[in-house]
């Protein structure tokens, strides 16, 4: 046992930086925090991680910290290694991470929005966000730096989304009954009526036969095959060739529709999803842009008072300006065991 541990300190050293490894090796009791490390990882058992992956991670992790000792010593070494394990996909580490961390946020996630459907769905879009891995996006679980519980890492994930998606079900709502006949209806007709006319004069700049394609799919359905025959074409080429028509389709109709509304049309095709694109600035609430959010690690230190007193000072003056934040870190003292260092700043 003490072999392998061992090993482990010689892979973090490895895998830190050549000025961390320097200074771990000088300092005293670095190895037995990296063995104490090593051996709180592999008490997860069947959710434990490959052990020198593992030391591997927690070197890169210490790499990105001003002082790698101070870090080890405050790491929550259990709980950095149930995350790599989840980020691994390790089954047993997700079943526990489901107990011991996404369970336990029902109650917080409740108080922002009673209704049950509603934290099942900010938990199952965490869910995804956390476990699933794809080449492009690795786990975020690979984000967290063990500077306090893993609980409270995700909990500040979980309350930032579920803010997000009160306040766009919220803008949703309200828009939908404005914009339903009768309503701000009006609006929605007349959008209609340049729809309408944009796309007519789209199809009629197509050609005769691009016409005659789109007329047999779209208003006789006739099925490919009994298109491909009529054209004399292979299925595959005359789908193809549908596909052309389509995109050539739209793109003319936003451009006409652009045109109509004297919209500037830009090189890119606008997003359906930002209409600003099409040339609008997008419309902000009047007051100062408020600067980014501080990420999960830095809110996590700061409410574990792990940071430095610059560090702290700069958080706080962003989390008392903030009401998202502020409301990340009141979440947090909702919580079954709240974390108790950290307390409403006294100029909040
Ligand atoms: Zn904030």
């Amino acid at each position: 046992m003490h072999g392998a541990d061992s090993e482990s300190f010689e892979r973090v050293l490895q895998s830190v930086g050549e000025r961390s490894a320097a200074r771990l090796r000088e300092a005293p009791g670095a190895r037995e925090a990296v063995e104490r490390a090593v051996s709180l990882a592999a008490a997860l058992q069947g959710a434990a991680p490959e052990p020198g992956a593992f030391a591997r991670h927690l070197g890169g992790l210490l790499s990105r910290t001003e002082d790698p000792m101070l870090a080890l010593e405050r790491l929550h070494a259990r709980d950095l290694a149930l995350a790599f394990s989840c980020a691994q996909g390790l089954p047993a580490a997700c079943a526990l991470l489901e107990q011991e961390v996404l369970l336990k946020l029902r109650v917080p996630l409740s108080r922002i929005h009673p209704s049950p459907a509603f934290v099942d769905e900010v938990l199952q879009v965490l869910r995804a966000k956390l476990l699933m891995t794809r080449v492009e996006a690795p786990s975020r679980l690979l984000g967290y730096a063990g500077t306090g519980p893993l609980l409270y890492w995700v909990s500040i994930s979980a309350v930032r989304l579920a803010l997000r998606m009160r306040k766009a079900l919220g803008e949703e709502s309200q828009a939908e009954v404005l914009a339903a006949p009768g309503g701000l209806g009006f609006v929605l007709e007349e959008a209609r009526g340049h729809v309408r006319a944009a796309l007519i004069r789209a199809v009629a700049s197509l050609n005769d036969v691009d016409r005659v394609l789109l007329r047999l799919h779209f208003v006789e359905k006739l099925s490919l095959e009994r298109m491909a025959a009529l054209f004399g074409l292979h299925k595959s080429t005359l789908s193809r060739r549908l596909s052309v028509v389509q995109a050539l389709l739209k793109k003319r109709t936003r451009r006409a529709l652009a045109e109509r509304l004297s919209l500037p049309t830009g090189s890119g095709q606008p997003d359906a999803r930002h209409p600003g694109a099409a040339g609008l600035e997008p419309l902000r609430p009047a007051g100062r842009a408020r600067e980014s959010c501080p990420d999960e690690n830095t809110l996590l230190g700061y409410a574990s008072e792990a940071l430095d007193p610059e560090g702290t000072a700069a958080v706080h003056q962003h989390v008392v300006g903030c009401p998202e934040c502020w409301s990340v870190l009141t979440a947090l003292g909702g919580l079954e065991t709240p974390l108790h260092a950290w307390q409403r700043p006294a100029d909040a």
